[in-house]
């Protein structure tokens, strides 16, 4: 059914030659994922994969098989089948060639959860969740601000109520899966950049969960 995007199910292990590290990044929308991600690239040295960005990316390619299917999820705050989505988070750590990657806004429901345990979660070394914590209304205006230069087609009252139940009722128990493994590392998002990122800071020089 997903033929469209070629999958690499066997390539990761054998392109890679070690085991990729791998680090979730979990919040709600405009709890600054992507801002802090930014900031770990630079000093850390990890590849920044987001998967929304990866979607947007697929979806604005000229004659997408998926497109239309990524811009009605997209717009609706729904979960894109993980067929998908993995299959464009697994090319692009194999076309990377590197070893060490932040996931930012994936697995964000069950049906994400399942097909990345399904498919990849025994090709990689999972080292912790980040969980960027900021109570909804905050990130609510940050991505309402956002969208005066976004030009995201969500970041629009209507989309965020969407994406924000979608948080509540499909990936909150994601998180909660991942704090019964003990891999979850939660940091407070709603302080300044900055501030936030001293936290982050420490949770890498620390390797905390490194397994
Ligand atoms: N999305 C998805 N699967 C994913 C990641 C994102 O379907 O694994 C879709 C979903 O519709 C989501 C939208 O892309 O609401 C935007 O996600 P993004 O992570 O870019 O938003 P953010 O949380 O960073 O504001
Ligand atoms: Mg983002």
């Amino acid at each position: 059914m997903f033929a469209g995007i070629s999958l690499f199910s066997t390539a990761l292990k054998h392109v890679l030659k070690m085991t990729p590290n791998v680090v979730f990044v979990l919040g709600g929308p405009g709890a600054g994922k992507g801002t802090q991600c930014q900031k770990i690239v630079e000093h850390f040295g990890y590849v920044h994969l987001s998967a929304g960005d990866l979607l947007r990316e697929e979806r604005s390619k000229p004659g997408s098989k998926y497109g239309e299917l990524i811009e009605t999820y997209i717009k609706e705050g729904k979960i894109v089948p993980v067929e998908i989505t993995c299959s464009l988070l697994e090319r692009a750590m194999v076309q990377s060639g590197k070893q060490n990657f932040l996931i930012d806004g994936f697995p964000r429901n069950q049906d994400n959860l399942d097909g990345w345990n399904k498919v990849m979660a025994n090709k990689v070394n999972l080292q912790f969740v980040i969980v960027f914590d900021c109570p909804l209304e905050v990130c609510t205006e940050r991505c309402l601000k956002r969208g005066t230069s976004s030009g995201r087609v969500d970041d629009n009252v209507d989309s965020l109520r969407k994406r924000i139940n979608t948080f509540l009722s499909e990936t909150r128990p994601i998180i909660d899966y991942y704090a019964k493994l003990n891999l979850v590392r939660q940091i407070d998002a709603t302080r300044p950049e900055e501030e936030v990122y001293k936290d982050v800071e420490h949770l890498f020089q620390a390797g905390a969960g490194d397994n």
